[in-house]
C-alpha cells in the first residue's frame, strides 16, 4: 500500500480579481516537494499576485490553496505560522534599515517562533555564514551591496524554517554583477532539496535549477514543461512571442 503525499504547495481552480480585472484566471498548480518551479511571464501577467496568494498576502475570490496538504487558515496564529512555513524574497529586500544585518535574520525567530536570543543569533550567524556575508552581520543594510543585502534576506526567510520559497524576481533590482551571487544562493538551496517556486527572468537559472517552467499570460497557466521542452518549443504563441522578446 502506498500513502500519496500531498504536493507541497496545491493551487487549484483559483480565480482572483481586482476589483473588474481578473488577474488569475482559473489557475492550477502542484508543486511536489523539492521541486523547483520556475514562472515565466510578460509583466502584468498576475505572476506577483500568484505568489502572494500562496501565503495569503492576498486572498482569493475562488478555489483552494494548501501548503503541505492543509488548505490556507484565514487569520489569527494559524496564518502566522503557515506565513512563517512559507518564506517570501521580493525583489525590495524589506530589510529593517535601523537593524544590523544580523538583527534583521534573528528578529522573526525571536520575535514569531519566540527563540532564545542566543540560540536565534547563532542561526542567523550560520545562516550568513551559508549564503557568504557572515563577515557583514554587524553593518546595517545600507552599508552593505544590493547583492550581499538580497542574500542577508534570503537568510532571514531561511530563519524561519520554511518548507517552502517563493522568489519574486529577486535579482530584477540588483547591478548585473550582484546577480549570480543570488542566483548561486538559490541553486545552492535548490540543490539541497528546498521547494522552491520562483518568479524569474532569469532564463540561464530556470534551464539550470527549474524541474519545470510555468509560463503565465494574462493570469492564465498557459505552458508547464520541463524548461529543455519549453525553451526548445514553446507551444503557445504568446509563449514564442514573450522568448522572441527576452532572449
Ligand atoms: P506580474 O507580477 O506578472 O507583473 P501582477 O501579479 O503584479 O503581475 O499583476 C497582475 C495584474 O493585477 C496587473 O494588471 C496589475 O496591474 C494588477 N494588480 C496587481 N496588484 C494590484 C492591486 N493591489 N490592486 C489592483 N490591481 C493590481
Ligand atoms: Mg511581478
Amino acid at each position: 500500500m502506498t500513502t500519496a503525499v500531498p504536493p507541497m504547495i496545491r493551487i487549484a481552480g483559483v480565480d482572483k480579481f481586482f476589483g473588474h480585472l481578473h488577474v488569475l484566471k482559473d489557475v492550477h498548480l502542484e508543486v511536489p516537494k523539492g521541486q523547483v518551479v520556475v514562472v515565466l511571464g510578460p509583466s502584468g501577467s498576475g505572476k506577483s499576485t500568484l505568489c502572494r496568494t500562496i501565503n495569503r498576502l492576498e486572498p482569493v475570490d475562488r478555489g483552494q490553496i494548501e501548503v503541505d496538504g492543509r488548505p490556507l487558515p484565514a487569520e489569527g496564529r494559524a496564518l502566522a505560522k503557515l506565513r512563517a512555513e512559507v518564506g517570501m524574497v521580493f525583489q525590495s529586500f524589506n530589510l529593517f534599515a535601523h537593524k544590523s544585518i544580523v538583527d534583521n535574520v534573528m528578529l522573526a525567530p525571536v520575535k514569531v517562533r519566540r527563540l532564545p536570543a542566543a540560540e536565534a543569533r547563532k542561526t542567523a550567524m550560520e545562516l550568513l555564514e551559508r549564503v557568504g556575508i557572515a563577515n557583514q552581520a554587524e553593518k546595517f543594510p545600507a552599508q552593505l551591496s544590493g547583492g550581499q543585502q538580497q542574500r542577508a534576506a534570503i537568510a532571514r526567510a531561511l530563519a524561519m524554517r520554511p518548507k517552502v520559497m517563493l522568489f519574486d524576481e529577486p535579482t530584477s533590482a540588483l547591478d548585473p554583477e550582484m546577480v549570480q551571487e543570488v542566483l548561486d544562493v538559490m541553486t545552492t538551496l535548490a540543490k539541497e532539496g528546498m521547494t522552491m517556486l520562483v518568479v524569474t527572468h532569469e532564463m540561464g537559472f530556470a534551464r539550470k535549477a527549474a524541474d519545470r517552467v510555468v509560463f503565465m499570460a494574462d493570469g492564465e497557466i498557459v505552458e508547464d514543461a520541463k524548461p529543455e521542452e519549453f525553451f526548445s518549443s514553446p507551444k503557445s504563441n504568446r509563449a514564442k512571442d514573450f522568448l522572441g522578446k527576452i532572449l
